[in-house]
């Protein structure tokens, strides 16, 4: 894990976080600044820097990623109305923090295209 990334320190429970779930390969936390009613981080505990390092064999990883997601969507109350899973890559997609995570939005309509 390196000792630098946020989401590895909130994961390994060094840093304070609002968990709302967590398994062997997932942790959800809230957002500390929600753009959304619900917004939720989708953390995978593999430190994987990007989705542009995903390989092969983080197949089941993604999969579970996005269960998780429909899972919490559904315990929001959320589902219903629809909601939006958000992946930003690098500089250029808005990504600020990098160690792998699916946004979960909800709780309002969405616009698009995104900005
Ligand atoms: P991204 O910009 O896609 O890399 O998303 C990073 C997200 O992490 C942003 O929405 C931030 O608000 C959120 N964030 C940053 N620090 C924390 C923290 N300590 N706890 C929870 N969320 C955080
Ligand atoms: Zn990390």
């Amino acid at each position: 894990m390196p000792s630098d990334c946020l989401f590895c320190r909130i994961i390994a429970g060094e840093l304070p976080a609002a968990q709302v779930y967590s398994d062997d390969s997932v942790v959800a936390i809230r957002d500390i600044a929600p753009q959304a009613p619900t917004h939720i981080l989708l953390l995978s505990r593999k430190h994987i820097a990007s989705v542009g390092q995903v390989g092969e064999e983080d197949s089941d990883l993604i999969a579970r990623i996005c269960t998780v997601g429909a899972e919490l969507a559904k315990r929001e109350g959320i589902a219903q109305d629809g909601y939006r899973l958000v992946v930003n890559v690098g500089r250029n997609g808005g990504q600020t923090v990098d160690h792998m995570h699916v946004h979960l939005l909800g709780g309002r309509p969405m616009a698009w295209p995104p900005g």
